[in-house]
């Protein structure tokens, strides 16, 4: 089932769960972050002021209030901690069940933990301990007004997918 204009994928993507729908440089400050995945590279914002890395990325810093952040680069690989697997309630756009996992990007990382959603895997496939890996994927183009003209703006959204063995 798809309504015309909200972009989704059978099972990978829901606007419902995307945090920001629009990702053109009109609209959103992060827009940083979807260029990056597209150049397949998995990043967030740290305050040049007191050091503090956010995720997800902010345009302010959540403890300094700063807006003057860089971009760094988060590890594209993690270990499953714990699977979530959600049989009801799911949004609209997915077969159950919705699978989510807390993932350990490693003590080196400058976030430890993520919460992601995972793709690519059939339901309880996924174990504490498996490795897994950031999965960027195109998103039907949104169309947005932008002056007196609708433009479609090309998208990306990610999720993390197994590391095939
Ligand atoms: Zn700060």
């Amino acid at each position: 089932m798809a309504t015309a204009w909200i972009p989704f994928l059978e099972g990978r993507y829901s606007p419902t769960l995307d945090m920001w729908p629009i990702e053109a440089k009109e609209f959103n400050r992060i827009y940083k972050f979807y260029e990056n995945l597209r150049e397949g590279k998995f990043t967030t914002t740290k305050c040049q002021k007191c050091g503090r890395v956010a995720y997800p990325p902010r345009v302010i810093c959540p403890e300094c209030y700063s807006d003057e952040l860089e971009w760094i680069e988060l590890p594209k690989k993690g270990k499953v901690i714990v699977v979530v697997e959600k049989w009801g309630g799911v949004p609209i756009c997915y077969e159950p069940p919705l699978i989510d996992a807390w993932i350990d990007l490693g003590k080196d990382s400058p976030v430890r933990h993520i919460l992601s959603r995972m793709i690519n895997c059939p339901p309880e496939s996924l174990k504490e301990g498996d490795e897994v890996q950031l999965a960027v994927f195109d998103v039907p183009a949104h169309p947005i007004e932008l002056k007196k003209e609708t433009i479609k703006a090309e998208r990306v959204f990610f999720a993390f997918e197994p590391v095939k063995k």
